[in-house]
Formats: C-alpha cells, sequence, structure tokens
C-alpha cells in the first residue's frame, strides 16, 4: 500500500521535478557563457573605521548583468558556480579585477575580496593570488580575503597550508559572516584569521538584548585576540552607536555606503583622502 502511494506521488511530483532539472541545467548553461561573454562586473562597498570616521577600503562584490535574466543575486548564481566549478576562473577574475580597480586608489587603502571554499581548495590559489597583486601592483597588505566558516570545516592540510603561504606574503585573512556557520571557537586558534565579520543578521537584531550580547561577546572575543572586528549590514546610526560603544572597531553597511560601481567608488575614495590630507 506504502509502495503504491509512493509511486503516485512520484508520479504527481515528476513533471514538477523535471521543471526544476530543466531550470537548473538552462541557469548552469547561462552561467557558463557569461564569462566569456563579459556579463560580470563588480561593485564595491566603502569600510569605515568607526573610530575616526575614515574610509579604510572596500569590499568587491561581484555582479551577473544577464541579458536574459536582468540582474541575478550572487546567492542565486555563486552557489551553482560553485557546483559547476566555474567559480575557480571566475573567483580569479574578480581577483585580478578587484587588485586592478585597487591600482588607481590613493595609497593604502584596502581591497577585500569574497574567496570560496572551491578556490580554496583549487590546486595553485595561492600562486594565482600572488600573480593578481603582481600584474595590478597592489601591495600584499592591502589585500584581504574573506572566507566562510566551512571554508574551515573541514580542517584540511591543504587549506592550512594555503591560508598560511597567503599570510606569510602579508595578505589578511577575514572571517565573513561570523556567527551564521558552524562557528567553532577552535577555528580561531587553529587557522590564521586577522578579522571577523559578524553577519548582518546579528546587527539587524541587535535591538533584541540577546542579539545584542552575542555582538558584545564577538566584539570583545577579537578585541581578547587581537583580531580586527567588522560589523556587516550597518543600516542606522543606532545601530553605529551600539557598536562604537561596544568597541567594534569597523563598520559596513548602507548607512556608511552603498555597493557602487568602481568610478564611482574611487572618486569617493580620492574626495576622502584628499579631505584627509588637507584637514
Ligand atoms: P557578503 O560577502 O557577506 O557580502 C555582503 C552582502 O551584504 C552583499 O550582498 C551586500 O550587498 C549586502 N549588504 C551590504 N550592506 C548591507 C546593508 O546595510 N543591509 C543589507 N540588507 N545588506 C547589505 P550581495 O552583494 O548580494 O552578495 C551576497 C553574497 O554573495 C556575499 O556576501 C558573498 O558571500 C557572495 N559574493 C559576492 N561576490 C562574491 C565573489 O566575488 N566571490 C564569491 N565567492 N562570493 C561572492
Ligand atoms: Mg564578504
Ligand atoms: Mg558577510
Ligand atoms: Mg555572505
Amino acid at each position: 500500500r506504502a509502495k503504491s502511494e509512493g509511486r503516485n506521488l512520484y508520479r504527481f511530483f515528476e513533471p514538477a521535478m523535471d521543471a526544476i532539472v530543466q531550470a537548473r541545467r538552462a541557469l548552469e548553461v547561462d552561467l557558463d557563457a557569461a564569462l566569456p561573454r563579459q556579463e560580470f562586473d563588480l561593485d564595491f562597498q566603502p569600510i569605515m573605521n568607526i573610530a575616526s570616521g575614515e574610509i579604510i577600503g572596500a569590499e568587491a562584490l561581484m555582479r551577473w548583468h544577464s541579458p536574459a535574466r536582468g540582474n541575478v543575486a550572487p546567492d542565486a548564481f555563486i552557489p551553482v558556480a560553485e557546483e559547476t566549478g566555474l567559480i575557480v576562473p571566475l573567483g580569479e577574475w574578480a581577483l585580478r579585477q578587484a587588485c586592478a580597480a585597487a591600482a588607481s586608489w590613493p595609497p593604502g587603502l584596502r581591497i577585500a575580496v569574497n574567496v570560496s571554499a572551491v578556490q580554496l581548495k583549487s590546486g595553485g590559489f595561492a600562486r594565482s593570488v600572488i600573480s593578481a597583486l603582481a600584474f595590478s601592483g597592489v601591495p600584499a597588505g592591502q589585500l584581504e580575503l574573506e572566507i566562510t566558516e566551512t571554508v574551515l570545516m573541514d580542517e584540511s592540510k591543504a587549506v592550512l597550508s594555503t591560508l598560511r603561504q597567503l599570510r606569510d606574503v602579508g595578505i589578511r585573512i577575514a572571517l565573513d559572516d561570523f556567527g551564521t556557520g558552524y562557528s567553532s571557537l577552535g577555528y580561531l586558534r587553529r587557522f590564521p584569521v586577522d578579522k571577523i565579520k559578524i553577519d548582518r543578521s546579528f546587527v539587524r537584531d541587535m535591538g533584541n538584548r540577546d542579539t545584542a550580547a552575542i555582538v558584545r561577546t564577538i566584539i570583545g572575543l577579537g578585541n581578547e585576540l587581537g583580531i580586527v572586528v567588522t560589523a556587516e549590514g550597518v543600516e542606522t546610526e543606532v545601530q553605529l552607536d551600539m557598536l562604537r560603544d561596544n568597541g567594534c572597531e569597523e563598520a559596513q553597511g548602507y548607512l556608511i555606503g552603498v555597493p557602487s560601481k568602481a568610478a564611482d567608488i574611487q572618486r569617493l575614495l580620492k574626495a576622502r583622502a584628499l579631505r584627509s590630507q588637507t584637514g
């Protein structure tokens, strides 16, 4: 009886399943064609030092302008690119593009680039990063690579040695979306991490007492360990004040600046640098 019910259920869902599989395959095909067709570009979102109010750099965020699909959000296409392996050449493109943009910023500003676990585990990642730096002329100390906790979860020796190699040349490593994954404090001990980025879901809910306690604890942890803490998704003055009061070093979010085109961020960074020179 159960068996025949299962069969009926399957027959009922089969057309829907087919449609999902086909839509997914079509997305993969479009995504594969998008890199040679130059449908990707990068936005840059400023990051601020809370105490001084200075912009200290920007994060590169990938954008896909598909002629057929319109603008597709990274959360919709990055996971697919990770599964097909396209993220390796796509990520390398982003890194080179981001470094090229940062090369024309005022000196000393930092460029942050998101890196997928798949890239880190692919052979030759450290070499490709170092070559992107050399090609652009951006000093290693100005590049920050944002990884998520999933990268650290499998505890592979290869990942650890890649991260060490990158850090040895002066590149900084940031843990993105901190607090959302299987956060293990052990990671902070075993892996070389320079920065943690508090996920924006915590910043959003800071009005809640328990969430505020979590944010304070993350900031305290960072301060104790000598790890810079950046708050993501800062949208209100109230949030910024709370972060400042709790000793959070850096903030990023719509309040400070939305992700913008390379030319616009360059203009903003130059104007700021000029203003701080002339006082
Ligand atoms: P992320 O690295 O945590 O980036 C921050 C996300 O928060 C960005 O979404 C940004 O637009 C958004 N955001 C910034 N400020 C605010 C705010 O005040 N409020 C709200 N509600 N959102 C804010 P985006 O651009 O859609 O990117 C989503 C995710 O896609 C990124 O999260 C990152 O994990 C991934 N991603 C983006 N570009 C790349 C890339 O080049 N390579 C890889 N591997 N992943 C990327
Ligand atoms: Mg990020
Ligand atoms: Mg994040
Ligand atoms: Mg994210």
